[in-house]
């Protein structure tokens, strides 16, 4: 299979390209190895996109697939599992074949890392959450728990604080991994409560919504929301080896260029500050736009 552009990873990211780039006129196949969406198809309720009161995240992947195909993108299922480049045209092999493109857009997203815990998957979405700004308004004058002691961790307990009656902060070390700075604001604020050198056992609730934690001294801790912040897995192996890494993650420039020329990355999976889904979206609106600009001047 042969196109001008081929966007891998069929989330905001990379539906969002797939519009921009059909829409400018080139032949683009979008290529998921499972369902359009992505992290989409995980949200509950979205609030937060721009120009949307309130939506299901299967509705507002269902919108972006819609409108992609109506601009002219192909969307095929199949995982790339290699990359490589021959004189000025990108290979891709897929579990189906090789694609051929002038350009690729990576839009392969990321995945949180779970503390594997009983009750954690049952509950994801039903008070366990990955995302303080997705996920903290609805949780307004509750008790909160955060688990994690990087960054991440310490910035969202601070703004869960103005959210949330309470916090309860718990880190399995005795110290905290993430800037000092944050930890004295985090020290600082009445009602965040620190759990240090303890672990979360399990997630206990009524089959509905998350009630209490299990922590690994055996304590139960009332709880409505568990926010885990322990890590996020960028999913950037395909393009390893290949393209230039920052900490797992593909590392661009404002333009969305990464390392090699012709090759962009958007969303969750490049090097950023901020993973939402009208980032993502934005990311994959100017990876397109730079791609157009790309092909024009091979
Ligand atoms: C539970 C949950 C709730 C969230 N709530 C909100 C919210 O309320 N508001 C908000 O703005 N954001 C929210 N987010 C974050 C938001 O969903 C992500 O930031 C956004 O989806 C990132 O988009 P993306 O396109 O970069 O990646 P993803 O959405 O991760 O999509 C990546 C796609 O690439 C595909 N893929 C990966 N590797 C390959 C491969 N090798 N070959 C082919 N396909 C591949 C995957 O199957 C996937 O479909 C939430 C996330 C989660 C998990």
């Amino acid at each position: 299979m042969n196109c001008d552009i081929l966007v891998i990873g069929c989330g905001p990211a990379g539906l969002s390209a797939a519009s921009y780039a059909a829409r400018a006129g080139y032949d683009v196949i979008a290529l998921d190895s499972l369902a359009p969406g992505g992290q989409l198809l995980y949200i509950d309720e979205i609030e937060n996109y721009p120009g949307l009161e309130s939506k299901s995240g299967y509705a507002l992947a269902e919108s972006f697939e819609k409108q992609a195909v109506l601009f002219g993108a192909k969307i095929e299922f199949a995982e790339a599992k290699s990359i490589e480049k021959r004189d000025k045209l990108f290979i891709v092999k897929t579990g189906d074949g090789e694609i051929e493109a002038k350009a690729v857009i990576l839009a392969t997203g990321a995945r949180h890392r779970h503390l594997g815990v009983p009750g954690e998957d049952e509950y994801q979405g039903r008070g366990v959450s990955y995302c303080a700004t997705c996920d903290g308004p609805f949780f307004r004058d509750r008790i909160i728990a955060v688990v994690g002691g990087g960054d991440t961790a310490l910035t969202d307990a601070l703004y869960l604080s103005k959210l949330g009656k309470e916090v309860h902060l718990i880190h399995r070390r005795d110290q905290f991994r993430g800037q000092k700075a944050l930890e004295d604001r985090v020290r600082a604020k009445e009602n965040i409560i620190l759990h240090l050198g303890k672990n979360i056992k399990s997630v206990n609730g009524d089959g509905r919504n998350v009630k209490s934690l299990t922590l690994s001294d055996d304590t139960e801790l009332q709880a409505d929301a568990l926010f885990v912040f322990v890590g996020i897995i960028p999913n950037s192996e395909l393009v390893n080896g290949f393209a230039e890494l920052e900490g797992g993650f593909v590392k661009t420039d404002e333009k969305m260029c990464t390392s090699v020329p012709g090759l962009f990355a958007a969303g969750d999976v490049r090097t950023t500050s901020f993973r939402q889904v009208v980032t993502a979206a934005g990311d994959g609106a100017l990876a397109a736009h730079q791609a157009d600009e790309y092909i024009q001047n091979l």
